[in-house]
């Protein structure tokens, strides 16, 4: 065994760190192990087994004491093999490096298997800590210090229970010693003890209690029975034999019942693994219903030969919406199961709808693997486990479903690859689209992008040939695409002379669809009642006091919220700055389009679909199975309601405020707004009924609009990738996005000036740096925030000027957790 391991730790730091391996472990690249770091124990990834005896510099080394540097050891080396194959490793270095993110962070987020590890917190006693104690034994008092009595007493009451023992979870040495918390912690500031993070494996499964039978015939014949207990058993004979204790609550029986059944040995109760509850949605038609249009079935043999070639290769798969892609996707899926390699399906995190997860259920069955974002860190493990073994081939799953460890991946494909979801804004801050490509790269795979509305950069991947263009034009069965019809919303105000929200036009064809049953989506993405709040005496308006942002106006909860930080305020009554009490609420979200159009159509039932009516996977399951069952109406909400939906009945598609993201301060403005505009017109007229979209705006001669009401794609790709190369935006060079942000507005601007003459003095051909400026939200959650914005056709030099600004920051002490370098950012605000 070589004498010690680099581990890669989840800490703000951007390197690993050197560990001996005491006499008798044996850790494994890519397993992890149980380290010292700091005051604590952490968990790390080893990166590296050799024998180079460390430079004090870059090793985990204990600074107290010794001439020589003194490694720390590891403490338990908790996996025999790895947990992340030679090329997740691999994917993990490759992201750290082009994302400039502590590769320690990067492996954290590739792993869920936080849920192993109980995060429970344990003390110990350190050598200063006996001294102390035994100083205090032979003196009878210990040094000088400000402390009372009474708290120097609890002191040794605490060393004196840990040297005892070998480590103490916080809560039982709390019970036995009532020390405080801020004493302990003073304790850990002065050496004396140590905080641990220990572990301990936890099962991974939830269970919950189920009644079961024991024999059913006995329990009938032989026994006398109450009326109450007769009604435990027939119901559990009724459902099987078994049955959730907590749904046998709805019996009117007394509780009591269940556990004299049990007693006589009538009725166990067992643990049983709680199923991953599948959609009630009624599964559609399979793909293997219908017969495939000839797009469809070029695609397909398409994707297969490149998967046959046991190769790399990229591919676009541009595709109208109703054009059949994910009919497309799943028969592919299969194909490469029946081969018996496996597949990634990656959604947006909305896009998982209840229907593709009943589809993906009734096709693979129990081998596919799902993972949405509504499972908790324990099901997430769990699944994990599973596609390890091998038992699930295929998943499906948000953003982090690409680091699935699926051994002899064939096919990836990314649905809607252009959605801003699968950039994660945290670090790292990686973009899964781009991940996916790399990791089919590295895994000689096919990775299949599709969309009806692809990126620029896909879209100009594919015309380089970078990928293989496959194309959709047409819907299937020949169903035309929606008519799109633009309301000028100025006319509007002319000829009406007032602020309309809902267009005459919009409003009378709404009114024509309810009288034909048929079924109305309108979209205005912005949830809340009223957007902002101003004073009409001194004009201002009401702002978070984290954010510099208005604060929105919810009138069923009754509140002031923050769409960007969450904080939650009274609803004024009067000004905050002058006193005076005419405060005006103004503009329109969601909740008020919602009682507008309840106003002006009283008979219809409408529902709403936004993160304020969404809490939980069941809500949104809830409202759009209304929909397709026609228990709704009318359906009004945030661009939640645009994307991947396919309900029949849906006729009329009404846009408010098409314009609303093009007076955002982001070069992708127009591209959002087309791309958002395309998918909602999208869910129009997928049935037999034609669709009709109606979009008003204000800004009706914007590109974005037009080219989106005559669904003409390459018309407008061609107008923004001329706009992007002469502002050498992507796709045409790389760009980054530096963030330097405090809750103190003068370190902020301190420590953006010091970057900023570092930039200035450092030469970089072919790099353009811009700022430092203020971020278009100037504070955010707090802090003030200040940016640059990096712009090379060199990705290499970037990285290079960035991993140098990154060292000067470390030099000037600004902290790293204060530097965000975004690479391919996708939003500048
Ligand atoms: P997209 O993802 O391209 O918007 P979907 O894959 O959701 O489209 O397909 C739209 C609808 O058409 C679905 O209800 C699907 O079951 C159905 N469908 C797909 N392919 C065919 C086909 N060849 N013939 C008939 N119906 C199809
Ligand atoms: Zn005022
Ligand atoms: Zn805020």
């Amino acid at each position: 065994m070589p004498a010690f391991c680099d581990v890669a730790l989840a800490v703000p730091l951007d390197m690993a760190f050197t560990y001996a391996i005491p006499a008798g472990m044996e850790p494994v690249v890519g397993g992890r192990v149980l380290v010292p770091f700091r005051q604590q124990r952490l968990s790390g990834i080893v990166v590296d087994l050799h024998d180079r005896a460390p430079q004090a510099k870059n090793s985990a080394v204990n600074s107290t004491v010794h001439s020589t540097v003194n490694i720390k050891k590891v403490i338990e080396v908790l996996d025999q093999t790895p947990v992340l194959d030679e090329q997740l490793l691999k994917l993990g270095k490759w992201i750290a490096d082009y994302y400039l993110a502590p590769v320690g962070e990067v492996f954290r987020t590739m792993l869920p298997l936080a849920a192993e590890f109980k995060r429970a917190v344990a003390y110990g006693i350190t050598d200063a800590g006996h001294m102390a104690l035994h100083l205090a034994g032979t003196s009878g008092s210990p040094a000088r210090s400000k402390r009372t009595p009474q708290q120097q007493l609890v002191e040794f009451r605490v060393l004196d229970y840990l040297a005892e023992r070998e480590s103490v979870r916080e809560a039982s040495l709390r019970a036995a010693t009532k020390v405080s918390k801020p004493l302990l912690e003073g304790m850990v500031r002065k050496k004396w003890i140590v905080r641990e993070d220990v572990s301990a494996v936890r099962d991974a499964t939830r269970t919950v209690k189920v009644a079961g039978l024991v024999g059913v015939e006995a329990a009938r014949g032989l026994l006398k029975l109450n009326e109450n207990q007769k009604i435990i058993i027939d119901a559990l004979a009724a459902a099987g034999g078994k049955v959730a204790v907590e749904s046998l609550r709805g019996l009117d029986v007394p509780r009591s019942t269940l556990g004299t059944l049990v007693r006589r040995g009538l009725v166990e109760l067992l643990d049983e693994a709680q199923d991953f509850t599948v959609s009630k949605l009624k599964p559609r038609r399979s793909p293997f219903e219908f017969e495939f249009s000839a797009a469809q079935k070029e695609a397909l043999a398409k994707i297969g030969e490149a998967v046959a070639a046991r190769k790399f290769g990229g591919m676009l798969l541009h595709g109208i919406t109703g054009s059949g892609k994910t009919a497309v996707y799943l028969a592919c899926m299969r194909q490469v199961l029946d081969q018996g390699r496996s597949s990634i399906l990656l959604v947006p995190e909305i896009g998982l709808t209840p229907a593709v997860a009943a589809d993906l259920r009734q096709m693979f069955g129990d081998e596919v693997a799902i993972l949405h974002s509504g499972l908790s860190d324990a099901e997430r493990a769990e699944q994990w486990h599973r596609i390890r073994r091998g038992e699930a081939r295929v998943v499906a799953g948000t953003r982090s479903a690409v680091f699935a460890p699926v051994s002899d991946l064939a096919l990836m494909i990314v649905d809607e690859e252009q959605d801003s979801s699968y950039k994660q804004e945290e670090t790292p801050r990686y973009h899964a689209r781009d991940v996916a490509v790399m990791r089919a790269k590295m895994a000689g795979a096919v990775v299949v992008l599709g969309s009806a509305t692809p990126s620029l950069e896909s879209y100009y991947n594919a015309k380089k040939n970078k990928y293989a263009l496959v194309e959709l034009r047409d819907r299937v069965e020949n169903r035309p695409l929606p008519e799109v019809e633009i309301v000028d919303m100025r006319q509007e105000f002319q000829e009406t002379g007032q602020e309309q929200v809902i267009s005459r036009k919009l409003a009378a064809e709404i009114r024509e669809r309810l009288d034909k049953k048929e079924q109305v989506m309108v979209l205005l993405n912005r949830r809340g009642y009223s957007p902002v709040v101003l004073c009409r005496a001194c004009g201002k308006t009401l702002q978070c006091k984290n954010c510099a942002v208005s604060m929105t106006h919810h009138k069923r909860e009754q509140k002031m919220e923050c769409h960007y930080c969450g904080s939650v305020e009274r609803i004024p009554n009067k000004c905050a700055q002058c006193g005076s009490e005419y405060v005006y609420f103004a503009g329109t979200g969601s909740e008020k389009l919602e009682e507008l159009l309840h106003g002006m159509f009283p008979q219809a039932r409408i529902g709403r679909l936004d993160r304020d009516t969404v809490r939980g996977r069941d809500d949104f399951e809830h409202a759009l199975n209304a929909l397709n069952e026609g228990a709704l109406d009318m359906l009004v909400g945030t661009q939640m309601i645009a994307k991947g939906h396919d309900i029949h009945g849906v006729t009329l598609v009404g846009v408010i405020g098409a314009d609303m993201a093009l007076g955002l301060p982001d070069f992708r403005a127009a591209e959002r707004t087309f791309q958002l505009l395309t998918q909602v017109a999208g869910r129009a007229g997928r049935g037999q009924s034609p669709g009709k979209v109606i979009l008003q705006t204000y800004f009706q001669e914007h590109y974005a609009v037009q080219f989106a009401a005559r669904h003409d794609f390459a018309g407008f790709y061609e107008k923004e990738l001329q706009f992007r190369a002469w502002m050498h935006y992507p796709p045409y060079g790389a760009i980054a996005n530096v963030l330097i942000r405090s809750e103190k507005l003068d370190e902020a601007l301190s420590w953006s000036g010091e970057l900023g003459r570092w930039f200035e003095k450092t030469r970089h051909e072919g790099i353009r740096v811009l700022g430092p400026a203020a971020a278009p939200i100037t504070r955010l959650k707090r802090d003030y925030r200040y940016h640059f914005i990096l712009k090379s056709a060199s990705r290499e030099k970037m990285n290079a000027l960035l991993r140098g600004m990154l060292a000067e920051a470390a030099a000037r002490k600004i902290p790293r957790t204060q530097v965000i370098v975004d690479v391919d950012p996708v939003w500048l605000m």
